[in-house]
């Protein structure tokens, strides 16, 4: 069954960022995934299609009202086919992460919440039941781009969205590591060249030397990657190794 991405947005236009570039574009076109947007301004009890109203208790900015949302969230649902998860984009919610992103990626229909202005009204959250999602500690100014940057890194899984296959097998976080440093021509650029052992055609001793790589550049760049890791006895002696290597630069 393909994907069915809905999401609900009073900015349904930005979706064509997804939808008309890149593998995502290409892999609509193609019948691999469908995509649908639901206005919540459509449900606004009002002729000029309100949606917002200003918070209880005082304070800055505006609020989408609850009722419009719930509404369109359940359009959504009836909408829906398989099973579904429905989430709202928050800067409160847990943050995205690729295990995520595969949790995610083995449903059949994907609703997405984006806010706006100052937030939801809370009772949206409490009874549509849909899960929070954060792309981080900050804060943008609408839920179109957090949603964009899910569907993206989940379509990435979607069987033959990407040409390759190997190509998720090998990224970054996959394996709970860093992706290896990439090269490609020219084989020299000013004083910086290709590490020779990629020009070897030693298929064995590449992979080899990937493996030291991403292993060095996540103690580096991310030990919190490594923290409980179970590692395989090839990459505890790599890691030796890149101890060794660090101990005799610094005498
Ligand atoms: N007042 C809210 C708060 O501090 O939690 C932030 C509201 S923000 C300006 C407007 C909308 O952008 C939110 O309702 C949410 O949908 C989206 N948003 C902002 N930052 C986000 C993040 N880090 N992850 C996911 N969605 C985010």
């Amino acid at each position: 069954m393909k994907m069915h991405v809905q999401v609900i947005s009073i900015f349904p236009q930005m979706f064509a960022a997804l939808c008309d570039y890149g593998v995502t574009g290409r892999a609509l076109k193609k019948g691999l995934w469908c995509f649908s947007s639901i206005n919540p301004r459509d449900f606004a009890d009002n002729q000029l299609g309100y949606i917002d109203d200003r918070p209880f208790g005082g304070g800055p900015g505006m609020v989408m009202q609850a009722g419009p949302l719930l509404a369109a969230y359940r359009e959504a649902q009836k909408q829906a086919v398989g099973p579904v998860r429905g989430i709202y984009l928050s800067p409160q919610g847990q943050i995205l992460t690729q295990r995520k992103i595969q949790e995610l990626a083995q449903a059949s229909s994907l609703i997405l919440v984006c806010g706006r202005y100052e937030g939801v009204d809370e009772r949206f959250i409490e009874l549509s039941g849909v899960e929070e999602i954060s792309v981080g500690d900050f804060v943008v100014s609408g839920g179109e781009l957090p949603a964009m940057l899910l569907i993206d890194s989940v379509l990435r899984l979607v069987p033959e969205v990407l040409g390759d296959s190997q190509s998720v097998v090998q990224e970054s976080f996959v394996n709970g590591l860093l992706d290896y440093p990439q090269y490609t021509r020219p084989e020299h650029l000013e004083k910086q060249s290709v590490p020779s052992v990629l020009l070897s055609g030693n298929h064995q001793a590449i992979k080899k030397w990937r493996l030291k790589m991403a292993l060095s550049r996540t103690l580096h760049r991310r030990p919190d990657l490594l923290e409980g890791r179970q590692y395989k006895p090839e990459e505890s002696c790599l890691l030796q190794e890149i101890d060794q290597e660090r101990q005799d630069v610094s005498i």
